[in-house]
C-alpha cells in the first residue's frame, strides 16, 4: 500500500471497455486506499456519470480504444465542458499515438498525469495518481460545486471580488506595458479563490454583469492611482461573451473610465476566441461601439477556440493574445513553435499587437524574441498580485531586466529608460 497516497485520493473514475481491466484497476485502487471507484465502459457513459456526481473525482484512468465514444473524444468533451480532472491514459497502443493524445490534451489545458501501458501495475498506478495530486491547484473540485449564487452576489456587493494584476511586458525591452486584471474572490478562510470557481456561476446566475463592472471599476481606479504616481499603464479586463448582448454595457464602461480620468486607449477588453463563434447582431455592434470609443479589443486564448478566419475578421481587434498552451513548451516542440510563429506573424501583418501568455521560462521568452512577439505575460515575469504589491514587483523586475535582455536570440533592447513608481 502506498502510504503517501493513503486517504488523499478519495475518488477515481475508470473509463475502460474491458470488464477484466476494469476489475483489475478497481482492485488496485482499493489496495491504494481509494474510497470511491466509479466505473464507465466508454466516454459517453463517463460523461453521463459525471453529470450525476455532486463531487468530481480526484482523477480518471482513461482507455483510448472504446466503442461508442473513445478516449480522445472523451478528453475533448471534458475540455469543452471545462471539466479539468487530472487523468492517466492507459493504453496498449504505440507511444507516438499516445503522446499525440497527451499533447492534444495538454495543449487544451487539461492536466494529464502520464501514459501507462496496460495492464497497469500497482506501482505505476500509484505514481500516476501521485502526479495527479500534484496537478496545479486551479482545478475544479468540490468547492466549485459549493459556490452558492447568493454568496457570490453578496461577495460582489461587498467588493470581495477583487482584481489581481499580472504584468504584461514589452518583449524587446523587458519594460512593463500594462497589466491584466484577473478576478479573485478574497475569502479570508480559503485565501484568494481563482475565477474558474466562480465565473461560470456568475455567468449562469446573471451575476456576471455586476461582477465585471465591479472588477473594472476597481481596476481603473488602481490604474489612475499609479498614474498619479507617475506610472502610466494600460489595463486589460476580461469580458464574458454573455455581456456583449447588453446594450447598456458601452455606456457603463464609458462612465467608469471617464470617472477614473484615464484615457480609453488605456483599457483593453479581452474576449475569448471561442466567444466569437456565436458573436453576431447585438454582440458585434457592442464590440464595434467599444472600438469606436477608443478601447483596445483583444482576442484572448487565441489558438484554443474554433473560430474561422471569417469570424475573426468581422471584429475590429487591436490585439491577438496567443494562448499559453502554444507558448510554454514551444522551445521543446516544433509543432507548437510553428503555430506560435505563424500567430505572431499573422498579428503583425494585420497590424495587431501580439501578446504571448503563459511565459514560464527563459526558453519561452527567447523564442518570443526570435519570432518578434510584442508583449509577454506569464509566471517568468510575474504572477497576478494585489495592486499594492505592484510597486515592489516593479523594483525587483528592474533588477531582472539585464537577465531578460540577455536571453538567447535577444535583439537589441529598445532605447527607453526604466519605469519607477
Ligand atoms: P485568461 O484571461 O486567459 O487569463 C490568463 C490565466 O492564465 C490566468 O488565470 C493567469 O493567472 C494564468 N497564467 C498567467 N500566467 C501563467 C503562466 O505563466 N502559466 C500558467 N500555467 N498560467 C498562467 P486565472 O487568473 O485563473 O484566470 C483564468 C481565466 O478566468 C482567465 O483566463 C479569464 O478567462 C477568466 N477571468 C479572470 N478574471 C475574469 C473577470 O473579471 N471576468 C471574466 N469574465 N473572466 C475572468
Ligand atoms: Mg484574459
Ligand atoms: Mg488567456
Amino acid at each position: 500500500m502506498n502510504g503517501s497516497l493513503q486517504g488523499r485520493v478519495k475518488a477515481v473514475l475508470i473509463v475502460e471497455d474491458s470488464g477484466v481491466q476494469r476489475a483489475h484497476l478497481a482492485s488496485l485502487l482499493q489496495l491504494l486506499g481509494v474510497g470511491r471507484v466509479h466505473q464507465a465502459a466508454n466516454g459517453a457513459e463517463a460523461l453521463a456519470l459525471l453529470e450525476t456526481l455532486t463531487e468530481l473525482p480526484d482523477a480518471m484512468v482513461i482507455d483510448l480504444h472504446m466503442p461508442v465514444m473513445d478516449g480522445v473524444e472523451l478528453i475533448q468533451h471534458l475540455q469543452a465542458r471545462d471539466l479539468r480532472i487530472p487523468f492517466v491514459v492507459a493504453s496498449t497502443r504505440e507511444s507516438t499515438l499516445v503522446s499525440a493524445v497527451l499533447e492534444m490534451a495538454r495543449a487544451h489545458g487539461q492536466q494529464v498525469s502520464r501514459a501507462a501501458h496496460k495492464p497497469l501495475t500497482l506501482e505505476v498506478l500509484s505514481e500516476a495518481l501521485a502526479d495527479c495530486l500534484q496537478a496545479p491547484a486551479d482545478r475544479h473540485d468540490g468547492q466549485l460545486v459549493c459556490v452558492q449564487p447568493s454568496q457570490l452576489a453578496l461577495a460582489i456587493e461587498r467588493g470581495a471580488i477583487q482584481p489581481y494584476f499580472q504584468p504584461k511586458v514589452d518583449v524587446r525591452s523587458g519594460l512593463i506595458r500594462g497589466v491584466e486584471a484577473l478576478a479573485r474572490w478574497s475569502d479570508d478562510a480559503a485565501g484568494p479563490v481563482t475565477p474558474d470557481r466562480f465565473i461560470p456561476v456568475a455567468e449562469a446566475e446573471g451575476l456576471i454583469h455586476a461582477l465585471t463592472l465591479s472588477v473594472l471599476q476597481q481596476a481603473v481606479t488602481r490604474v489612475a492611482g499609479w498614474q498619479a504616481r507617475g506610472l502610466t499603464l494600460s489595463v486589460a479586463v476580461n469580458l464574458s461573451p454573455k455581456l456583449l448582448d447588453s446594450s447598456r454595457l458601452v455606456g457603463e464602461i464609458d462612465a467608469i473610465v471617464q470617472g477614473a480620468r484615464i484615457r480609453p486607449e488605456q483599457l483593453v477588453l479581452e474576449v475569448t476566441e471561442n466567444a466569437l463563434i456565436s458573436c453576431e447582431g447585438l454582440a458585434l455592434g457592442t464590440l464595434a461601439r467599444l472600438r469606436m470609443a477608443g478601447y483596445g479589443l483583444s482576442i484572448d486564448d487565441y489558438g484554443t477556440g474554433f473560430s474561422s478566419m471569417q469570424q475573426l475578421a468581422r471584429v475590429p481587434f487591436t490585439e491577438l493574445k496567443i494562448d499559453r498552451s502554444f507558448v510554454h513548451g514551444a522551445h521543446a516542440n516544433e509543432h507548437l513553435r510553428v503555430m506560435l510563429q505563424s500567430s505572431i506573424e499573422m498579428a503583425s501583418r494585420l497590424g495587431l499587437t501580439s501578446v504571448a501568455e503563459g511565459v514560464e521560462s527563459l526558453d519561452d521568452w527567447a523564442w518570443l524574441h526570435r519570432y518578434g512577439c510584442d508583449v509577454g505575460q506569464g509566471w517568468l515575469i510575474g504572477r497576478a498580485m494585489p495592486g499594492d504589491e505592484l510597486p515592489a514587483w516593479l523594483r525587483s523586475h528592474q533588477a531582472r531586466l539585464a537577465e531578460l535582455r540577455s536571453a538567447p536570440f535577444t535583439r537589441p533592447a529598445a532605447a527607453s529608460g526604466p519605469h519607477s513608481i
